[in-house]
């Protein structure tokens, strides 16, 4: 069993992307600038944010932090979203998910200028990944691709099984698993919570990608020998062997599953540092194209 160290890839590719915001600065380009919003003070969310901030810096990037209070109206955060759009020096935008109840995180992701759209979500990003035309990939499926790209692991003729449908990692997930590109050729089966046989169905598989949010949903009987685990939950659970008192699990038992495993993505460094590295290759690409746009 081999480990598909997130935390190690993310620092091989982010230490290219470095390299590459330095030659853009030394040719005399802007730096890239990835402008962030959140809205009020869930703490995980907040710790997501902190992270992305953190390594725009690292990187040479440029960023806005905009933080609000999450009495703040739709309209209000709407105007934001203007407001940044309208901004030539900001390449990306990203708004935190989720949003307080009282604001439509789909009105909100609808109303980025698509050439901003760096996490993926806008439908114009969606639709151009579905046809197969180059875009923004949704940062966390976009970030499993490099992480089976650096592992040299190729899905072409393998049987997938992806759990969870959600727009954000799921859906787009067995599209770029099935897609005639590389990665992908790979026969993809999405499972979600009306899956029937849904055991049957991921022991089949010689990839697993679990997206689901339950700690431990995958368990050691759901898993083919040799099977590759990609985990992508985030889960809080109690541990007051911790100092915290809880601690990050993902949704697959990764103590019972891994020894069976070719490979596994662990959780915590995993899939999540890959989410960023995606997020940052999808803000250079911003510059890329807004350069082709002016030339
Ligand atoms: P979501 O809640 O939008 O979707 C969960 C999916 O799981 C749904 O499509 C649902 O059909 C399916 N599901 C729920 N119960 C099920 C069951 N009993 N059997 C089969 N399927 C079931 O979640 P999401 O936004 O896709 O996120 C999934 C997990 O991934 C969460 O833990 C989230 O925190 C994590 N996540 C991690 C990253 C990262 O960077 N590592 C990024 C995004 C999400």
């Amino acid at each position: 069993m081999q480990i598909l160290d997130g935390n190690a890839t993310s620092a091989y590719i982010k230490e290219q992307l470095k390299k590459e915001v330095e030659e853009m600065k030394a040719s005399g380009h802007k730096v890239p600038h990835l402008a962030v919003i959140i809205v009020g003070n869930n703490p995980a969310s907040e710790a997501y944010v902190a992270n992305k901030v953190r390594t725009c810096k690292e990187l040479g990037f440029e960023s806005t932090h905009l933080h609000f209070e999450t009495s703040i109206t739709e309209e209000f955060l709407l105007e934001q979203v203007n407001k940044l759009n309208d901004d030539d020096s900001v390449d990306g935008i990203l708004v935190q998910l989720p949003l307080p109840a009282h604001i439509s995180g789909d009105v909100v992701i609808n109303n980025i200028n698509p050439a901003k759209d760096v996490d993926g979500f806008h439908p114009i990003s969606q639709g151009k990944m579905l046809l197969g035309q180059p875009g923004f990939l949704p940062a966390t499926p976009y970030g499993i691709l490099l992480i089976l790209e650096h592992y040299n692991i190729d899905v072409a003729g393998m049987d997938c099984v992806v759990i969870g449908r959600s727009n954000i990692v799921g859906t787009p997930m067995t599209i770029l698993l099935s897609r005639n590109a590389k990665p992908g050729n790979a026969t993809v089966t999405i499972c979600h919570s009306r899956t029937k046989n849904l055991k049957e169905i991921v022991k089949r598989a010689d990839l697993i990608v679990a997206a689901i949010g339950r700690p431990k949903f995958v368990t050691a009987d759901m898993v083919k020998p040799g099977a590759i685990v990609i985990d992508v939950g985030i889960n809080r659970i109690d541990d007051p062997t911790t100092k915290s008192g809880s601690r990050l699990v993902g949704d697959v038992d990764f103590e019972n599953v891994a020894p069976l495993c070719s490979y596994i993505t662990p959780v915590p460094k995993g899939v999540g540092p890959m989410t960023i590295c995606g997020l940052m290759k999808n803000t250079i690409d911003a510059v890329k194209q807004k350069k082709l746009v002016n030339s």
